[in-house]
């Protein structure tokens, strides 16, 4: 088989074009706002609520475009990734509304419950021992022996333009901001919506939030290189990532502002925060961006503030813990 083509990286005009194949497909996810959260802030603050996403998460958005692009040849083979989390659903479904096949390899000890949710898609899951297999090189070989096509979670042109649709109908809603927060793991989403932010409010500061115990991307953007870091240990899964991507990083370093960092105690004060005053369910990940927004850690007093609230698929069990 021939190696893949190297894409070009993604540019604003990409996620313009995504906003378009996703269309009818994704969900408008609303833009929703709270006195509470406005009061606690001293600012005006817009959530992009993307736990009312289908599959519950923005990633259905880079998913959904990545297999759009796919030509006939592609197709007839399916789609490939790796993911213990909401980029497996989000493939799974995809594939399943382009009538394509779907193969997801997910770690072993994967929670019972998303393994259940990606094969309810109709993916085909294979798993491997984490602690002795590299998820990406068993994804790459995979892929090459079944001639699917590999879609990572975050580091492809596609699944950052995809992403960045959030942003684009953020702004579409609001006009320009001063301020946009956004969590990041590997950097799709953020890449994507700083995308967005430098075409349609080319003054709003870009801010990325990690969680405390893995703030590789923090290090990576104070270095000016890809730092790797030990999986990190936090509630915040979606972000538990040990390095930001090589079409991601680029688009970070030119067009975020600040990288900053909150902890899994304001992470379980943001949840109990968004379910009682919001009456949302926001999964940890989902509340990194407003953590960092409601916990002031970067003063925005008097500001217009967008705050993308990534995903609420969370375990009801684990929730009624953290919230009680
Ligand atoms: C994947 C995910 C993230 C992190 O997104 P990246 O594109 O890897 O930066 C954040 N929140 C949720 C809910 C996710 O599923």
């Amino acid at each position: 088989m021939s190696p893949m083509p190297t894409l070009a990286a993604p540019t604003y005009a990409d996620v313009a074009d995504a906003a378009q194949r996703i269309a009818g497909a994704a969900h408008r996810t609303p833009v929703m706002t709270s006195r509470t959260a406005d009061e606690r802030a001293g600012a005006t603050l817009f959530f992009k609520c993307e736990n009312f996403q289908r599959m519950g998460a923005f990633k259905f958005r880079g998913a959904y475009n990545a297999i759009s692009h796919f030509d006939e040849r592609q197709r007839a083979a399916g789609v490939l990734t790796y993911s213990s989390g909401n980029h497996a659903q989000a493939i799974a479904l995809s594939a399943k509304i382009a009538g394509i096949r779907a193969t997801i390899v997910m770690p072993e000890d994967a929670p019972a419950a998303k393994i259940a949710a990606t094969r309810g898609y109709g993916g085909e899951v294979i798993t491997y021992d984490r602690y002795t297999q590299n998820r990406e090189e068993l994804g790459r070989k995979l892929a090459e022996e079944r001639g699917m096509t590999l879609i990572p979670p975050y580091d492809h042109p596609h699944v950052i333009a995809g992403q960045g649709t959030s942003a684009k109908e953020l702004f579409g809603e609001t006009g320009p901001l001063d301020y946009l927060f956004v969590c990041l793991g590997g950097g799709g989403l953020i890449g994507g919506c700083a995308l967005a932010a430098a075409a349609l409010s080319p003054s709003c500061k870009v801010i990325g939030v990690e969680p405390e115990a893995g703030n590789d991307a923090q290090q990576s953007l104070a270095r000016g290189e890809i730092v790797h870091i030990e999986v990190p240990r936090t509630i915040a899964d979606g972000a538990a990532s040990t390095h930001v991507g090589e079409y991601n990083f680029p688009i970070i370093q030119r067009h975020v502002e600040q990288i900053v960092t909150v902890s899994d105690a304001q992470l379980i004060d943001t949840m109990r925060f968004f379910a009682e005053r919001m009456k949302m369910v926001v999964e940890p990940t989902g509340c990194l961006a407003a953590a960092a927004v409601l916990n002031k850690v970067v003063p925005v007093e008097g500001k217009r503030v967008g705050v993308i609230v990534s995903g609420g698929n969370v375990d009801m069990a684990r929730f009624a813990q953290f919230v009680s």
